[in-house]
C-alpha cells in the first residue's frame, strides 16, 4: 500500500474539512450460521482496516494524522467494495455466454453492476477517488478543496447502509445485454450487406 503523501504549502487553518465526527457503524463483520457455525462478511481485512481507520479518526492528533487515516479509509473501502463487485460479477449467470470482451464489459462490467445495484455507493466512490488521486499526485497541493467527509460516507454506506450485501444478500436485477461499440457497427454493416 502506497502512503506517500504529498501535502506541500496548503495553509493548517483551512482544514476545517477535517473536522466533522463520522458517523457510528453497528454493522457486524462476523454473524451466526448455520447451528454452531459462524460467517465471515465478505472482504473481511479490507473491512477491518478500512474500519479501525474510521473509528480512530476522530482521535486523530492533527490533520496530518486525520488525513492519513481517510487515506486508508478511501484506500481499504474502495477495495472492498472492488471485491464485493467482482464476487457478484461472477456469480452471474451467463446465457447466452457473452464470447466479446468488450460486450461483456458493457453488459456485466464492474462499472455496470456497481451503477445499477449500487448507484449510491457509485456516487460516493468518487470522493475516495478524489482523495486517492489526489494525494498520489505530487504536483497537488493542500486538500481543502476536497470533499473528505464523503470518503466516510462512502465507507458508512458501503458497511453500515449495505451491511447484508456484504453477506451475500444481492438484489436481483436484470442485465441489458449490450453491445459494444465494434460489435453494433459490424451488426449494422452486416444488416446493410444483407439488404442489397
Ligand atoms: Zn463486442
Amino acid at each position: 500500500m502506497r502512503t506517500r503523501l504529498n501535502i506541500v504549502g496548503g495553509n493548517v487553518s483551512t482544514t476545517d474539512n477535517l473536522s466533522f465526527q463520522p458517523k457510528q457503524i453497528d454493522a457486524v463483520g462476523i454473524r451466526p450460521g448455520e447451528g454452531a457455525g459462524i460467517r465471515l462478511s465478505k472482504a473481511i481485512i479490507q473491512r477491518t482496516t478500512a474500519l479501525r481507520a474510521y473509528n480512530s479518526y476522530a482521535g486523530g492528533r492533527d490533520w496530518m494524522e486525520k488525513l492519513s487515516t481517510a487515506y486508508v479509509v478511501a484506500l481499504a473501502t474502495r477495495s472492498a467494495d472492488e471485491l464485493l463487485i467482482r464476487d457478484i460479477q461472477s456469480h452471474i449467470p451467463e446465457e447466452p455466454p457473452i464470447f466479446c470482451r468488450k460486450c461483456r464489459e458493457a453488459t456485466i462490467g464492474v462499472n455496470v453492476i456497481r451503477a445499477l445495484l449500487f448507484p449510491r455507493l457509485k456516487e460516493l466512490r468518487k470522493h475516495a477517488n478524489d482523495l486517492i488521486h489526489h494525494l498520489d499526485d505530487p504536483k497537488k497541493q493542500g486538500v481543502d478543496k476536497l470533499y473528505i467527509q464523503g470518503v466516510f460516507e462512502y465507507c458508512y454506506h458501503l458497511f453500515e447502509e449495505n451491511a447484508d450485501a456484504l453477506f451475500g444478500a444481492i438484489p436481483t436485477v436484470v442485465f441489458e445485454y449490450t453491445m459494444c461499440r465494434q460489435c453494433r457497427e459490424r451488426e449494422a454493416h452486416g444488416r446493410r450487406g444483407n439488404a442489397t
